[in-house]
């Protein structure tokens, strides 16, 4: 909205300035126009006593003067004469030069050093003066030069009067008579300058006031804006909103889904609707009043509004059906862990008129765009699910499409298995062991996660990793990883093995919790492992988020003692910047290029250069996935140390690491390679 009030300072000051500037021109004028006048008169006046005084001398040159030859002036005493009898008249008088012109102009007289024989310098005021009328000129240009700046020349007033023989004789000559105004002008200056700041405060000052009194008075119609706006908006609140709970009501609704629609249309975005019908709010209301009946109401709108977000809005459509928004739906299963939160609130007792008095709700969900597309389709959805979810035994959501309960189910279904499997540990670690190509010797092995299903079995982790990380849980998770890995390898170490590194794998969820260097110490003073054995896998992604705080962790990680390498490599940014900035051991050559190796001429090629790239980057190479054998001859001939794949050995549990390591610590695959 335009807002008047933004603009008056800008204006106010300009305003300001403008007046200030004009009050003190206008006050200038004035003033130099009464000294210009004054001196004027005073100049008349001295003028008029020289031409009365000198008489016949003057009139005796201009006589010479108007006789002889023009361009020749008659110098000689009488000229010298006149020149003192002037001097002596204009002592003590602000008259610096007095001139005697004849009518054509010619200079025949000057109290000054020079100037006879020259012409008049100010023709205009001449004529008026030669035409029988005094006339004067200020002359205050000559102040605006620099030179005059440096050297100040007198400020002057210039008169030119008629020289007549007689009264009303005919006009024989002109006088012009200078007077200086130097000290006037400094004077009229100094006040104009003094006009100028005075007007320039008085007029602040006012405007101050006004501003003053502006913003008040903007203030106080701020305040009276809501006062009538509500009256205005009175007719508007009983149209859309509920009088017992203050919650918009059903047309507001149908209203909010028709423009949320319009928006998620153009974005392509997901938002669900859900109707929540109170089961038990008919036997409350028609036992114990309607007072109870409100009341009940009330709490549950408290209830609903805790269970959603701050940003979703809970709508009263009426009775006893609520309906809430929520927009910006990333997962179906998102709408379907709100609604179960709000059954759990609702599900709660609550203690009205002395009765503990249980609502429980069935909630009914249609989601936009693959329910329907308008406001109208959506809602009457939305409806049916909900009288769906009555019908099979209330307290219950219900997806309007099917597939969509079983999808939402499976996946909370998943997450809920997954909380009991950490509870019933019943996750398990596989180790892999990795081998030095240059001896075949096992130096290291990779924990690998495996959840050991009551009913389904041993479940790799492409099955559950996904919704680990979702739901957050991987953190709890992957402490547990650590702890149990770094414990395994302790208790190798202490079966008098041969020393070697296991390496666990870090989600982003668990390395941008925060708390990954406090466990990683407390896990290691915990379990008593070295932390030379320990090995963390970190994977490109993770670290191109927030480089600086990647590396700084990384750091910190380092500074415990324990290695780093770089997981799946080649597959994500690879980025060669970022690479030298992060203080990594490893490179682990992601299996994507190792599987073709032999067969895969650029599979070839970027092995080699990747080989020559942790060379030079002083980082150790760790090939993934290496199957064959010739694979393996190859990446030994390409400079690459260590490798890991089935051709060693699959992932297995930790007693047959232990068998491995005793077997001379050569892992099977390269015992049985061709020489
Ligand atoms: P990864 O870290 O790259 O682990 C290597 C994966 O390649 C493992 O799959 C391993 O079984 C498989 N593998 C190893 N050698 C060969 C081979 O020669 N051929 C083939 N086809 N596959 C091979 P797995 O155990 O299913 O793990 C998959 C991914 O799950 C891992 O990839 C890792 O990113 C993640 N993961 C496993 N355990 C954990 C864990 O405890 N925490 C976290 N955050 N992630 C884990
Ligand atoms: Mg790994
Ligand atoms: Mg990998």
């Amino acid at each position: 909205m335009f807002n008047p009030f933004r603009y008056v300072p800008i204006a106010g000051v300009l305003a300001i300035a403008m007046a200030a500037v004009c009050l003190s021109a206008i006050y200038r004028h004035g003033v130099v126009s009464m000294a210009e006048e004054q001196a004027t008169h005073a100049n008349f006046a001295v003028a008029r006593v020289l031409v009365n005084s000198l008489g016949t001398s003057s009139q005796g040159i201009l006589h010479d003067a108007t006789r002889g030859p023009a361009a020749r002036p008659p110098l000689g005493r009488r000229n010298g004469r006149l020149k003192r009898e002037v001097r002596s008249l204009i002592r003590g008088l602000d008259i610096t030069d007095v001139k005697l012109y004849t009518l054509n102009g010619l200079t025949v007289f000057s109290s000054g050093q020079s100037g006879i024989g020259a012409m008049v310098s100010h023709p205009a005021q001449f004529s008026d003066a030669r035409a029988g009328h005094a006339t004067s000129i200020i002359d205050l240009d000559n102040q605006r030069s620099l030179l005059a700046r440096i050297m100040p020349e007198p400020s002057r007033v210039l008169s030119f009067l008629p020289v007549r023989s007689s009264a009303f004789g005919p006009v024989q000559g002109v006088i012009e008579v200078h007077s200086t105004v130097t000290g006037l002008v400094r004077r009229i200056d100094k006040a104009q300058l003094q006009v100028l700041l005075t007007a320039l405060a008085t007029l602040s000052a006012l405007y101050f006031v006004v501003v003053l009194l502006a913003r008040r008075a903007n203030r106080v119609v701020r305040r009276q804006q809501p006062d009538r706006l509500s009256h205005v908006n009175s007719a508007h609140y009983q149209i859309y909103q509920d009088p017992l709970t203050g919650l918009p009501n059903r047309a507001s609704f149908t209203a909010h889904v028709r423009e949320t629609a319009t928006r998620c249309g153009r974005s392509s975005r997901m938002f669900c609707i859900m109707l929540i019908d109170l089961d038990r709010f008919k036997v409350v209301n028609d036992s114990l009043g309607h007072e109870a009946g409100d009341k009940l109401l009330l709490e549950a709108v408290v209830r609903i509004r805790r269970s959603v977000r701050e940003s979703d809005p809970i709508f009263r459509m009426g009775g006893d059906e609520f309906a809430v928004l929520m927009d910006g739906l990333e997962r179906v299963e998102d709408a379907a862990r709100l609604a179960q939160r709000i059954i759990d609130q609702l599900g709660e007792a609550v203690l009205i008129g002395g009765h503990e008095i249980t609502a429980g709700a069935s909630i009914g969900i249609a989601i936009y765009p693959k329910d329907g597309k308008t406001a109208e389709h959506l809602i009457k959805d939305a409806d049916a699910a909900m009288y769906r979810a009555k019908e099979s035994g209330r307290n219950r959501y219900e997806f309007f499409t099917k597939d969509m309960n079983l999808r939402a189910m499976e996946r909370l279904g998943l997450e809920t298995a997954l909380q009991r499997a950490l509870r019933n540990e019943e996750f398990i670690l596989f180790y892999q062991p990795r081998v030095l190509l240059a001896t075949g010797k096992i130096v290291g092995t990779e924990a690998l996660l495996r959840w050991n299903h009551p009913q389904s079995g041993i479940l790799a982790p492409d099955k559950f990793l996904p919704v680990l990380e979702e739901s957050g849980l991987i953190v709890p998770v992957g402490t547990w990883v650590l702890r149990t890995a770094c414990l395994q390898n302790a208790a190798w170490q202490a079966q008098g093995l041969p020393p070697i590194r296991v390496s666990v794998n870090i989600s982003s969820r668990q390395f941008r919790n925060g708390s990954l260097v406090r466990t990683l110490s407390s896990v290691l003073q915990e379990t008593g492992l070295s932390p030379k054995w320990l090995e963390l896998e970190l994977t490109e992604s993770l670290l191109i988020e927030n480089t600086d705080a990647a590396i700084d962790m990384m750091l910190q990680i380092k500074d415990l003692g324990v290695a780093i390498s770089l997981d799946d490599f080649g597959t994500g940014y690879s980025s060669l910047s970022y690479l030298r900035q992060f203080p990594v051991d490893y490179l682990k050559l992601d299996r994507a290029f190792i599987k073709d190796l032999t067969a895969s001429e650029k599979d070839m090629a970027i092995t080699v250069a990747i080989s020559n790239l942790a060379r030079s980057l002083k980082m150790g190479l760790v090939a993934e996935g290496v199957e064959e054998l010739q694979h393996m001859e190859f990446l030994r001939h390409h400079g690459c140390e260590e490798a890991q794949g089935f051709l060693f050995s699959r992932p297995v549990p930790a007693e047959q690491i232990s068998s491995m390591i005793s077997e001379h610590g050569y892992s099977k695959g390269y015992l049985h390679r061709p020489n």
